[in-house]
């Protein structure tokens, strides 16, 4: 497609690079505004496409690549292990080292993202590893600063000592105060999962000055924000969620300017944590509907959000904005609140697994970002991990927001809630645990 639109404009662009370039250069015909996210959604990545002669994404299961000679096979083997791309007139030679369809995905993300590059792991966690790993050990470096709140396996990795990582965990007003001459990451999730808490990412990157700060943008996907684009070092995401969107894929990725992609694709290469092709190409499709979904659900999530307020069984809900945005940190870093909620129920931890088992549409599982509404219970769940002072509290559902039709979603919701009553009619309720209030504490603060 993209090839036809070359062809018409009469120009040598055969990809969205290309494109961009020639617009902005002022050659392309009729195309003065950038390109918008949902047209980077659906081109992207597919730039060889036309000159393979295929029109949609070819998937390449070769575990290893004919070499043409033995030194342009040695040449190529060095210039990937050390991070770099394959020679024109080498050899892929090994799939660890490179492979093409991963590569149109990591095109496609590094331009949605605003990235110069984007590297695929195997996994979220192989993503952040990876970027722990790239940033401390052989750098000298051993120190890491993270914002809390943040994914439980994040919290969990930094603060286990596997890496070989000290970390200070923080407030997002105090990086500046916990750097060390040893830190060589900072580490910041937003919006933070579970409780959607939002840190100003311009604000991080000021206070951590030449120390790279990486940013979790799995829950706002780059439909909504793009931390590069606020000085971050990289953007990372849990693929396994919004990017693939349709829960059958498990992966990561980190978009990055090229030196800091050298150095992650040098760590998969030796750790060897790289995406399966056939995940690729479920990713790299799910992305062409991605901002698609995004909106819906967002649009549901707000509807939903209403809802929630005005319910008695609620003590509290969670979700970007609510607090109106008082430093104004929405406004500048993000294009939409997104489609993640979190709640407290008056009845405490009863109350919240008596809803998590009586929802019908919800589905009561971790992860979250796919097309179907998903409701889970992050301190026994997804934060198991981390430690009592910073877990989540025991009254906190966390509600990933589905395609389904709203308003059936809300009378699930609505019957779960009535289930969750009936047990507390019936003397089944259990007071909310005595430290909750105080977890609920450390975990915002
Ligand atoms: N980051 C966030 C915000 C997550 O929610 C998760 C998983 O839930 C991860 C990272 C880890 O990703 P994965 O499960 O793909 O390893």
């Amino acid at each position: 497609m993209l090839h036809r639109i070359a062809f018409r404009c009469d120009l040598a662009a055969t990809s969205v690079e290309d494109l961009r370039r020639n617009r902005d250069s002022g050659n392309v015909e009729g195309m003065t505004a950038p390109l918008h996210p949902d047209t980077v959604a659906v081109h992207g990545g597919r730039s060889d496409l036309a000159g393979l002669g295929v029109h949609a994404l070819p998937i390449d299961l070769s575990t290893t690549n004919p070499l043409p000679d033995i030194e342009r096979g040695g040449d190529s083997y060095e210039a990937m292990a050390t991070g770099g791309r394959p020679p024109a007139d080498g050899s892929m030679v090994y799939a660890r080292l490179w492979n093409p369809t991963v590569a149109r995905f990591e095109e496609a993300l590094a331009e949605l993202e605003h990235a110069q590059a984007a590297v695929a792991f195997a996994s979220g966690m192989a993503a952040m590893t990876a970027v722990i790993l790239a940033h401390t050990g052989a750098t000298g470096a051993r120190h890491v600063v993270a914002v809390r709140p943040l994914y439980g396996g994040t919290d969990h990795l930094l603060g286990s000592g596997l890496l070989g990582v000290e970390t200070t965990y923080c407030h997002p007003d105090e990086v500046a105060l916990s750097l060390r001459p040893d830190t060589g990451l900072v580490v910041v999730e937003t919006p933070a999962n579970p409780t959607l808490d939002i840190a100003d990412i311009a604000d991080i990157v000021r206070q951590a000055g030449a120390v790279p700060v990486v940013v979790d943008n799995t829950f706002a996907t780059p439909v909504l924000q793009n931390p590069i684009d606020l000085g971050a070092a990289m953007s990372l995401h849990s693929a396994t969620k919004y990017l693939g969107g349709h829960g059958d894929v498990i992966a990561g990725v980190v978009a990055c300017g090229e030196h800091t992609a050298e150095a992650l694709r040098r760590v998969r290469a030796v750790t060897g944590g790289l995406l399966h092709p056939l995940g690729a190409y479920l990713l790299h499709r799910g992305l062409t509907t991605l901002p698609v979904r995004v909106r819906h659900q967002q649009e549901s999530a707000r509807r939903i959000v209403q809802w929630l307020i005005d319910r008695p069984e609620v003590a509290e809900v969670f979700y970007p904005g609510l607090d109106g945005d008082p430093r104004g940190i929405l406004e500048r870093q993000m294009r939409g609140t997104g489609a993640m909620i979190a709640m407290r129920m008056r009845g405490g931890f009863a109350a919240a697994s008596t809803v998590t088992s009586a929802t019908r549409l919800f589905t009561h599982a971790v992860s979250l970002g796919g097309v179907d509404s998903l409701i889970q219970h992050p301190a026994a769940l997804t934060h198991r991990p981390v430690p009592p002072e910073a877990r989540p509290a025991a009254d906190v559902l966390r509600l990933s927001i589905g395609l389904e039709d709203v308003d059936d979603l809300i009378a699930d919701l609505a019957q779960a809630f009535a289930a969750a009553a009936g047990d507390a009619d019936a003397g089944h309720s259990e007071p909310v645990t005595p430290s909750a209030s105080a977890l609920r504490g450390a975990v915002r603060s």
